[in-house]
């Protein structure tokens, strides 16, 4: 009986062995399989973006010329459909798009460039809008790319505030809930229940506090009393404020008491990326139905814009930013995850605003709830949010803001060592700059003498 079993299955193995040849030549895909039926072009300030809508998944390869600068895109078995429009190529990198079809059945694009830039391609697959992409990314700053030091995706129609050099990076602050919507319920303490929408406006007005006072930044509160803002509404809003950061603030809970600590969340691309996410993500986004209006989802252009940029630089920027709010936190308070989270949070869901979603912990463990309530630990998270952005963005200056212009100077100053025989005057004389200037910079009075062997700081004249 075993002999028997053991011949049989041998035999079943040769048989798979001889036939695995002709299974993978008919479920290989057949020549030509792949047809671009659509190209769209979304110039941002900083980088285009060209999505190729694709008939199926295709193989493809990217190379990259100098002289003169162009891009070309290999696609493996692939055609061109002839209802293919050349999209406009204004405000990009972009001169012109050529095609040919290759004897050995590539598809082969052709980008002509007005200067050599950085390229990036990826796929990405169906969504409910669109179906299989292949995306070509153009940086227009650098000649390598640079994801870690991308600036957001600003819209085209923040021109004119760019204009504007030493502009502040504008920091909205969503406390979560409010009004009719209470958000995670705790204990009672002291007598009074515990909300979270309580002890997420309190951390979110500290962290408006903290950030007034600091040069560079300015932040704003997108609800500043105990009401409820609809989801797309929050966005809507740090939109119309022009912000640069979105930071959602909330506190947990849980249908057990045991978890606890806190966790920094981002957007994620396929939704929920575990079962607390998931579990979590469905509560934050019920909000708009808990507060008695249905989530507002006419809005297909956003919806529409989203898919499209929800892989830029923003995203960069938000898990970036996630990263260090979540180092900063865990120094003050317990983590619940050590790694940045990921779920499909509808008030993370901006194209083109970095946003992340702290939650600052949970409400349903007694131990934290009581410490939660305190102002002391409130003013303590919120610190620690607020030296995570600051150390972010000094970091990764965006371009044309006042953080950028200290930054730049920085790097442009010098420093002089004094030697026998000099005064301050001589010093500004010879650098071309002012005595004000060089005091000021050296946090020197005009009454203050100056010591041989003492460094000086010359600023960039
Ligand atoms: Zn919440």
């Amino acid at each position: 009986m075993m002999e028997k079993r053991g011949i049989s299955i041998l035999l079943l193995r040769l048989i798979m062995i001889l036939l695995a040849p002709i299974w993978v030549a008919l479920s290989s895909p057949c020549v030509n399989s792949a047809e671009v039926r659509n190209i769209r072009i979304w110039p941002a300030p900083d980088h285009t973006r060209v999505v190729f809508d694709i008939s199926a998944p295709v193989q493809y390869q990217l190379i990259t010329l100098t002289n003169p600068p162009r891009i070309v895109l290999d696609l493996q078995a692939s055609t061109l459909s002839t209802a293919v429009k050349n999209p406009v190529f204004t405000s990009s990198p972009i001169k012109a798009l050529r095609s040919s079809q290759r004897p050995d059945d590539k598809l082969r694009l052709v980008m002509d460039l007005q200067k050599s830039t950085a390229a990036h391609v990826f796929t990405l697959p169906p969504n409910a809008t669109y179906g299989h992409r292949l995306v070509l990314d153009l940086d227009h700053h650098t000649s390598v790319v640079d994801l870690e030091n991308a600036v957001p995706y600003q819209p085209q129609d923040l021109s004119l505030d760019l204009l504007d050099s030493q502009r502040d990076i504008v920091i909205a602050i969503d406390a979560g809930h409010g009004g009719e919507d209470p958000g995670a319920v705790g204990p009672k303490i002291q007598g009074r229940q515990l909300h979270e929408k309580q002890v997420v406006l309190a951390m979110a007005k500290y962290l408006r506090a903290m950030l007034t006072t600091e040069p560079g930044f300015s932040p704003v509160l997108i609800r500043e009393g105990d009401y409820y803002v609809k989801l797309r509404k929050r966005t809507s809003k740090a939109r119309q404020l022009k912000a640069d950061v979105f930071i959602s603030l909330h506190a947990d809970a849980f249908r057990t008491t045991e978890p606890r600590g806190a966790s920094v969340w981002t957007l994620s691309q396929q939704g929920a990326t575990s079962e607390m996410g998931r579990w979590l993500a469905r509560n934050e986004n019920d909000a708009d139905l808990i507060g008695g209006v249905s989530l507002d989802d006419k809005e297909p252009n956003l919806a529409k814009t989203l898919l499209d940029l929800s892989m830029t630089s923003s995203q960069t920027t938000s898990q970036g930013l996630a990263t260090m709010v979540l180092q900063q936190v865990g120094k003050v308070t317990r983590l619940h995850s050590k790694n940045v989270q990921q779920a499909g949070f509808a008030v993370l869901k901006s194209p083109d605003i970095a946003s992340i979603l702290v939650e600052t912990g949970f409400i349903s463990n007694p131990t934290e709830a009581r410490l939660l309530s305190q102002n002391s630990h409130q003013k303590k998270i919120a610190n620690a949010i607020f030296q995570a952005i600051k150390a972010y963005f000094y970091q990764h200056p965006i371009d044309n803001t006042y953080v950028a212009s200290v930054v730049q100077a920085q790097l442009n100053q010098k420093v002089y060592r004094v030697v026998s025989g000099d005064t301050l005057s001589n010093i500004a004389r010879r650098y071309g700059i002012s005595l004000k200037r060089l005091q000021q910079v050296n946090t020197l009075s005009s009454k203050s003498t100056i010591k041989v062997g003492q460094n000086l700081t010359i600023p960039a004249s």
